[in-house]
């Protein structure tokens, strides 16, 4: 096994890997909770740690084509989310280099 280096966020309230329960994002780093995932409600975030990112991809969502990355949890490598490289819309561009984190992948600790 190689060593994992795991941040913890300071919290109190933070979201964590479900799969692994290592730290992914804090509540205070959240920008919306008005985003749709693969698997339902998704929130977006300006940060988040303990990630490994996928290879670029383009892909077309209702708010239209963007570049994003895939995310997964460092520790177990489960899929989490991904990261907006680049929205072509002018009106998207606020989401470059944010992320999304899919709720069904995240657990709640503090609250
Ligand atoms: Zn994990």
């Amino acid at each position: 096994m190689g060593l994992i280096f795991v941040e913890t966020l300071p919290g109190p309230k933070v979201f964590k890997c479900k799969l692994c329960k290592v730290d992914s994002a804090s509540l205070d780093a959240i920008i919306s909770k008005d985003f749709h995932g693969r698997y339902g409600r998704a929130y977006l975030f300006k940060t988040v740690v303990n990630i490994s990112l996928g290879p670029n991809e383009d892909r077309e969502f209702l708010t239209g084509r963007h570049t994003v990355n895939d995310i997964y949890c460092s520790s177990c490598q489960q899929i989490l989310g991904w990261r907006y490289e680049k929205a072509y819309d002018e009106g998207q561009k606020y989401k470059e280099g944010m992320f999304i984190l899919e709720k069904a992948m995240l657990m709640k600790a503090g609250w």
